[in-house]
C-alpha cells in the first residue's frame, strides 16, 4: 500500500514539472511574446497587459552629480528610508539606508494614516541623520506600484498591488500625499523626483555604467523598465525629450502570454488573490507568491496520500510558507535535511517525515524556483530584443551577417530585489537561463549587474540631477 501511495506523489509531481517546464524553445516563444507586447503597448493606450507608462525621466545619472540627497522608498514589504551624499566623478561618498517593515494594518488602512507614517519616519530619520542639512532639500520618492505620471514630480495611482489596498488612494496624486503629509509633520523638503523602483535602479545602473539600458526588479513584486527612443513611443505622437529618449516603465508584472507554462496552482492562486487576472507574470515569479505555490503542491500531495501524515490544517492557509523560508528549503545543505524538517514542523506543522519525502519538498521548490527565475530571464532577453539589443538585429533572411555578433554593442542590465539578491538559487538560474536564450557568442556581451538598494539611492540620483528643473 506504502507504495502505492509513493507513486501518486510522483505522479502529482511530475505532472507539475512537465507543466512548469521551460524548455529554451518556450522562453523563445516568451522573449518574441514579451517584444511583441511592448509594441503593442507603446502604440496606443490599452493596446496590451503591459502598461508601457511614461516615466518622464530623460537624462539618466552621469556620475557628475553632487550635494546630499535624501529618497523615501515604499515597495511591498519594506519601507527604506535613505541619505546619499554624492561627490561627482561617479563617487557615492557616505550612503545610510534605514528599513522598516511597514505594519501590515497600514497596507489596508486610509492614505493619510499611510503617509502620516511615511512622515514621522522620514523626521525621525533626518534627525538621526544630518538634521540641519535637510531642511529645504529635495526628495527622491520610490514608489512601487503602477502610476500614471504627469511629470516628473506627480503621478497618480493606476491601481494597488502586492497586497496593499487603500480605497481612497487610487486615481490620487502620490506626490501630494506625500508632501501633505510632510507638512503636517513639519518637515521641510520638496519632492523633486517620484520613481518607479526599476526606474531607480536604471538610475543607479548608468550612474556607474552608460551602458546600461534597463533594469529589473524582483523582490516581493516584479517590474522592469528600460530606455526607450522617445519617437517610438507612437502612443504620445511628438513627445519631444532634450535627450531624444525616455525610460518607459514597463509594469511587467502584468504581462501575459499563452505560451506562458501556468498550472493548475498558479490557476487557483491567481482566484483566490485579491486581484484575479491581474499580474499574471508576478505571480509566477515573484516573492510574494513563490512559497505559496510550494505550499499548494505539497497541500495537492497530502490530499493524494499520507506521506506527509494526518493533512495539516496549516496547508490550506494562504501565505504561511513565506518565500525566504522556501529558499531556506531549497538551500539546505545539510545531509538529513535537517532544516527542510524544522520548516516543515514549525510552519507547517508536519512532523517526522522520512528523507525521501524532504527530498521531494525541495524538488518542488526546484520547479518553482527555476521556472520563475528562466521566465524572468526570458523576459529581460525580451527588452533586449525590442531595443535591439538581443543579437539578432543583423541577420538578414536568416543568413548572418559577419558572425551573429558584428554589430553587438556591450550592453548592460541592473537588477536588484531581495529574490534576486538574496536566493542564491534563483539567481544561478536565472543568469544561467539569459545566457542560453542569448547563446554564446551573443552572451558575453549581456551583464547583469546588481544593484542593492538601487531603487532608493537612483530616486535621490534622478532628485540630484533633476532638481534645478523647476
Ligand atoms: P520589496 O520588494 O518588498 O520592496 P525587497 O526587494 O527587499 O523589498 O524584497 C523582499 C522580498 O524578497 C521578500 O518579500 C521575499 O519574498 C524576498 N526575499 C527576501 N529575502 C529572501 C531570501 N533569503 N530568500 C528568498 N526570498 C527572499
Amino acid at each position: 500500500r506504502s507504495r502505492r501511495r509513493w507513486w501518486k506523489v510522483v505522479r502529482v509531481l511530475d505532472e507539475f514539472e512537465e507543466a512548469a517546464s521551460t524548455p529554451v524553445g518556450r522562453l523563445r516563444q516568451v522573449v518574441d511574446a514579451m517584444a511583441v507586447e511592448m509594441h503593442a503597448g507603446l502604440a496606443s493606450e490599452g493596446g496590451s497587459k503591459l502598461k508601457m507608462l511614461l516615466t518622464f525621466v530623460d537624462n539618466l545619472p552621469d556620475g557628475s552629480e553632487n550635494g546630499i540627497y535624501y529618497a523615501l522608498h515604499i515597495g511591498g514589504t519594506n519601507f527604506r528610508l535613505l541619505r546619499i551624499q554624492l561627490g561627482g566623478q561617479r563617487s557615492i561618498l557616505s550612503h545610510d539606508v534605514e528599513r522598516k517593515p511597514i505594519p501590515q494594518h497600514l497596507m489596508t488602512s486610509t492614505s493619510e494614516e499611510l503617509f502620516d507614517f511615511i512622515a514621522l519616519s522620514l523626521k525621525e530619520f533626518i534627525e538621526r541623520n544630518g538634521n540641519n542639512q535637510a531642511r529645504g532639500k529635495d526628495l527622491g520618492f520610490t514608489f512601487s506600484f503602477p502610476v500614471k505620471q504627469t511629470s516628473l514630480s506627480s503621478g497618480t495611482l493606476i491601481k494597488w498591488t502586492k497586497g496593499f489596498s487603500i480605497e481612497d488612494m487610487v486615481e490620487k496624486d502620490v506626490v501630494e500625499c506625500l508632501q501633505k503629509a510632510l507638512s503636517r509633520r513639519g518637515v521641510d523638503m520638496n519632492v523633486a523626483a517620484l520613481v518607479n523602483d526599476s526606474v531607480g535602479t536604471l538610475a543607479l545602473g548608468h550612474f556607474y555604467d552608460k551602458d546600461t539600458v534597463a533594469a529589473v526588479v524582483i523582490g516581493t513584486g516584479t517590474n522592469a523598465c528600460y530606455l526607450e527612443r522617445a519617437d517610438a513611443v507612437i502612443k504620445c505622437q511628438g513627445l519631444l525629450t532634450t535627450s531624444g529618449g525616455m525610460v518607459i516603465n514597463m509594469e511587467w508584472g502584468n504581462f501575459w502570454s499563452s505560451h506562458l507554462p501556468r498550472t493548475s496552482y498558479d490557476i487557483d492562486l491567481d482566484a483566490e488573490s485579491q486581484n484575479p487576472n491581474d499580474q499574471g507574470f508576478e505571480k509566477m515569479i515573484s516573492g510574494m507568491y513563490l512559497g505559496d505555490i510550494v505550499r499548494r503542491v505539497i497541500h495537492k500531495m497530502s490530499l493524494e496520500s499520507d506521506i506527509f501524515g494526518p493533512i495539516s490544517s496549516k496547508l490550506s492557509a494562504r501565505f504561511v510558507l513565506s518565500t525566504p523560508l522556501m529558499a531556506a528549503m531549497h538551500e539546505d545543505e545539510t545531509p538529513n535535511l535537517s532544516e527542510v524538517a524544522k520548516i516543515l514542523e514549525e510552519t507547517l506543522n508536519i512532523n517526522d517525515v522520512p528523507l525521501k519525502v524532504r527530498k521531494l519538498v525541495v524538488k518542488i521548490c526546484d520547479v518553482v524556483t527555476r521556472r520563475a527565475a528562466r521566465l524572468a530571464a526570458a523576459g529581460i532577453v525580451g527588452i533586449l530584443k525590442k531595443i535591439g539589443r538581443d543579437g539578432t538585429a543583423g541577420i538578414t533572411s536568416g543568413r548572418v551577417k559577419s558572425g551573429k555578433s558584428g554589430k553587438m554593442r556591450r550592453t548592460a542590465v541592473a537588477i536588484e530585489g531581495g529574490l534576486y539578491l538574496s536566493y542564491r538559487i534563483f539567481r544561478e538560474y536565472l543568469n544561467e537561463a539569459v545566457a542560453e536564450i542569448l547563446g554564446e557568442e551573443i552572451a558575453p556581451f549581456v551583464s547583469l549587474k546588481v544593484m542593492e538598494d538601487g531603487s532608493g539611492i537612483g530616486a535621490a540620483m534622478l532628485a540630484a540631477s533633476n532638481s534645478n528643473v523647476d
